[in-house]
């Protein structure tokens, strides 16, 4: 092994955060880890100082140079406008995978299911996350979900090629594809397509719903899952969660050039400075950390002294259990025994080895061939609160020109006109579709369309071209359409 050492950034965090980054790192040390950490300060502090993202610009530089993060758990004060440090983190550095393995170690760790052994790879930078809201009418708040074709095809291609350097024999995908048939659409045939040149791992897809039931009910049945970013989020918690305990995992966010380790717990405030939280999580992502910087043999013994100290009967409180547990420890005691195992093999769980695991894995998106692009219509949103569906129908069908012409009106998604029901329940947010009867449409009718409506003292809020690709509708049809 190289006795160069790798510098890595690290952040100490608030609550339980320093207790279990110092556990953490004294094990690290104690095993040999050539590791140079270089620290800075984030979250709470640097929040209340003012600095609403809860890192200091200038901390940007060491995680852009060492491009490897080692961090514990911060406080996001609520409210005041304040950004998730995790959201800017993923996203500024395009921390494209969040890698969550999820093991129970039953009997040591009580949990329903003693089989559980699982990886969540979920999308980390598309989906309702990107955080793009708008308020548009009294009544209507929006939240825009951007699925992209690359972001989809690195993550599934992500998971496959873990699924293959960590010999996981299945990879299922989870998706609310059929009701979200464009975006969720999307990310289910980039997940069928890239399936087919993975023919050694056997591929399924289960609708989210029911995916998260069987998920919950029957986890053994699952190996590598690869999902989208917010329903990545939800069942990684249900996950960790049945497996028996939320301060046992460790998490990987990883990039093409930068990766961020951590624990998926938060800091606890509940118990901060009493010196009895549990630094597994951390550990945890610290072992991710040393393979994904090449030194694969010191995380295989950190991960078989942990594996040890735990079957040992060596707990903090949250996994501690009359007649299981054999001695209540604190952080620092919890650390001190990992230290004191650290060359012993585990005995009744499998010893984890390292040997072949892969340095970082490198996706590079395909770019799919350009597809002829025709404008054929446009969504008109209205905030409009004057009368009936019917009565807006009949004023817009008036304003239709020779190129334009209103063919329906939905409010939420369903339409009401024409030949809405009575029953269907509306809001102050109109989506007016106008479509071209003669094909190809010019920007200008529609800025046209729009002028006259804006004549008549409509209040537009939005707009949404309607397009075609290579003759395909690049739209979805209102319900009811
Ligand atoms: P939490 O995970 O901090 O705590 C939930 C419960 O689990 C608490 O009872 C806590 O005592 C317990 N717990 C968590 N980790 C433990 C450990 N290692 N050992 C023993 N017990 C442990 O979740 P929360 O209370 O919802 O959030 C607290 C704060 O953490 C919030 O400000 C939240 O924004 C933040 N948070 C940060 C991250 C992160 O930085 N990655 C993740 C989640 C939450």
């Amino acid at each position: 092994m190289s006795t160069t050492k790798t510098p890595i950034t690290v952040a100490y965090g608030d609550g339980i955060g320093p207790e279990i980054m110092d556990a953490t790192l004294r094990i690290l040390e104690a095993a040999g880890a050539q590791i140079e950490p270089e620290i800075i300060e984030i979250g709470e502090k640097v929040y209340k100082s003012g600095t609403k993202t809860g890192i200091q610009p200038s901390d940007w530089e060491s995680l852009r140079r060492t491009k490897v993060f080692l961090k514990a758990p911060i406080t996001t004060p609520q409210g005041g406008g304040f950004k998730s440090l995790n959201v800017t983190a993923r996203t500024t550095l395009g921390l494209f995978a969040n890698v969550r393995p999820c093991q129970a170690y039953y009997p040591y760790v009580d949990t329903k299911h003693p089989a559980l052994d699982l990886v969540i790879i979920r999308e980390n930078e598309e989906d309702l996350y990107t955080g793009i809201e708008h308020r548009q009418t009294d009544q209507v708040f929006q939240c825009l979900k951007l699925i992209s074709r690359p972001g989809c095809e690195k993550i599934i291609r992500y998971a496959f090629e873990y699924a293959r350097a960590y010999n996981r024999k299945k990879v299922t995908c989870f998706t609310k594809d059929n009701i979200m048939k464009m975006t969720d659409g999307l990310f289910r045939k980039v997940f069928d397509e890239i399936a087919k040149e993975y023919p050694d791992i056997q591929s399924e897809h289960w609708i989210i719903d029911i995916g998260s039931a069987l998920l919950a009910d029957e986890p053994e049945r699952f190996g590598v899952i690869v999902t989208l970013n917010l329903y990545g989020d939800i069942i990684s918690d249900i996950a960790a969660q049945i497996a028996g305990s939320v301060g046992m995992g460790g998490s990987a966010n990883v990039g093409d050039q930068c990766a961020m380790f951590e624990a998926i717990h938060g800091s606890a405030p509940d118990i901060a400075g009493r010196g009895i939280a549990n630094p597994s999580g951390l550990i945890n992502g610290a072992i991710m950390m040393l393979v994904h910087i090449g030194q694969g043999e010191v995380a295989a013994k950190v991960h078989n002294a942990w594996l040890r100290t735990i079957e040992e009967g060596i707990h903090t409180g949250d996994i501690y259990q009359e007649g299981v547990s054999k001695q209540r420890v604190g952080t620092k005691d919890f650390a001190d025994a990992v230290i004191e195992r650290l060359g012993q093999q585990p005995q009744h769980f499998k010893a984890v080895s390292y040997a072949s695991a892969p340095r970082p894995i490198h996706i590079t998106p395909g770019v799919p061939p350009a597809q002829k692009k025709e404008l054929v219509g446009i969504d008109v949103f209205l905030d409009w609160k004057e009368g009936t569906a019917n009565e807006l129908g009949d004023t817009l069908s008036s304003l239709s020109d020779s190129s334009l012409r209103l063919k329906m009106i939905t409010n939420r998604g369903v339409k009401v006109y024409p030949e809405g029901m009575p029953e269907t329940f509306c809001t102050d947010h109109w989506r007016c579709r106008f479509v071209s009867d003669n094909g190809g449409l010019s920007t200008e009718a529609t800025l046209k369309l729009l002028a006259q409506l804006h004549e008549r003292g409509f209040d537009f809020i939005k707009t949404e071209n309607l397009y075609t690709f290579d003759g395909q509708p690049g739209y979805s049809l209102g319900q009811g359409e």
